[in-house]
C-alpha cells in the first residue's frame, strides 16, 4: 500500500507569513493577542493557543487593552486600525498582501463610484472575514454576490465593477461574469460600457486546484484534511471528490475509519491552504498505524 502526502499542500504564503509572525511574537512574550481567529484551521490554532495565544474580539478591546494585536491574514476594516490607534494598541499586522492590494482598488473604486454613481459588485460569502473587511474599504456600499441569482440585485443602468474574493476559484468568478454579461444583454445594456470585471481571484488558490487534479490521480482514496470553516477547504474537497468517490473530509488523525483504509493500494493526504504540514504528517502516521500497526512501533 502507498501513502503519499500531497508534495503541494501546505499553508499558502498569506497564512504561513501570519504563523511565522505569531510564532515570532510567542517567542519573545508569553503572551498574543489576535483580532478574531488567525487561521480557519483550529487545529493550528490549539497549536499557538497552547504557546500563549488568545483570541480577543473586537468589543473586548477597550475593556482589556491589549499591548498589542495580531491582525490576521484576512485583512481588517479602516476603523479597526482607527479604534486600535485611539486605544495606543500595537498593530502586528499580518494582512496577506494579496488581500491588501484588493482593499486599495476596492477603496479606489469606491470613490469612482462616488462620481459616477456607479455599484461595486464581489463575488463571496458575505459572512467570510475577508469580505467584511472588504466592505469597510467602500463604505458598506458593496453587492455581495454568493450564486448567480444575486445579480438581479444589480441596476444594469449603472456601471457595474465586479471583484472576487480572493479565496474564491476563478472559473466560478467567471461564470457569474458570463452570467452577469447575459444579464446585461437581456436588459438591453452593452456589457462593454456596463461592466468592469477585475479577476481577484488568488492565483495559489487557482493553482492548487491543478495541482490537486495531477496529484488525486490514481489514488483509490484520498483523506483531505482541513478546518471546517475554511472555505477554500470546502471547494478543494469538492474538486477531490468529484475526481476520486473514496475522499473524506476530516479536520485531524482521529476521524481516520479504519474501515475506510480496507483494500485501498493507493492513499492520497491533501489539505486546503491553511492546513499545517505537521497535521498532514500525523494523518499520514495515523494510516500506517492503522493499517501496519507493527511498522508504526518500529518507527
Ligand atoms: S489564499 Fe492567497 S490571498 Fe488568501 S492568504 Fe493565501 S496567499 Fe493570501
Amino acid at each position: 500500500m502507498i501513502v503519499t502526502i500531497d508534495p503541494e499542500a501546505g499553508p499558502c504564503f498569506g497564512v504561513r507569513k501570519a504563523i511565522e509572525q505569531a510564532e515570532e511574537i510567542l517567542d519573545k512574550s508569553s503572551v498574543l493577542y489576535c483580532l478574531g481567529d488567525l487561521i480557519h484551521n483550529d487545529e493550528e490554532l490549539n497549536r499557538l493557543k497552547n504557546r500563549g495565544m488568545k483570541i480577543i474580539a473586537p468589543a473586548e478591546l477597550s475593556s482589556q487593552k491589549p499591548q498589542m494585536v495580531l491582525l490576521r491574514a484576512h485583512g481588517e476594516r479602516p476603523e479597526t486600525y482607527a479604534t486600535l490607534n485611539n486605544l495606543n494598541i500595537n498593530i502586528a499586522d499580518s494582512t496577506c498582501p494579496i488581500v491588501k492590494k484588493l482593499q486599495t482598488q476596492i477603496a479606489e473604486t469606491y470613490l469612482i463610484t462616488r462620481v459616477n454613481g456607479g455599484q461595486i459588485a464581489i463575488f463571496g460569502d458575505p459572512n467570510h472575514a475577508e469580505i467584511m473587511g472588504l466592505q469597510g474599504h467602500c463604505q458598506n456600499s458593496a453587492i455581495i454576490l454568493q450564486s448567480a441569482d444575486d445579480i438581479r440585485k444589480l441596476n444594469p443602468r449603472k456601471t457595474i465593477y465586479l471583484f472576487s474574493q480572493t479565496t474564491k476559484y476563478r472559473s466560478h468568478y467567471h461564470s457569474i461574469r458570463k452570467s452577469m454579461e447575459e444579464y446585461l444583454v437581456g436588459q438591453g445594456v452593452n456589457p462593454q460600457t456596463n461592466l468592469v470585471f477585475f479577476d481577484s481571484s488568488c492565483k495559489i488558490v487557482a493553482d492548487r486546484d491543478k495541482q490537486l487534479q495531477k496529484f488525486v490521480v490514481q489514488k483509490d482514496l484520498i483523506l483531505f484534511v482541513s478546518g471546517v470553516k475554511s472555505s477554500n477547504g470546502h471547494q478543494l474537497f469538492n474538486l477531490c471528490q468529484s475526481l476520486v468517490t473514496e475522499s473524506y473530509f476530516i479536520s485531524n488523525e482521529k476521524e481516520i475509519e479504519k474501515e475506510w483504509l480496507v483494500n485501498k493500494n493507493n492513499i492520497g493526504i491533501t489539505g486546503a491552504t491553511s492546513t499545517p504540514l505537521w497535521l498532514l504528517e500525523k494523518v499520514h502516521n495515523q494510516v500506517i498505524s492503522l493499517t501496519n500497526p507493527q511498522e508504526a512501533e518500529d518507527h
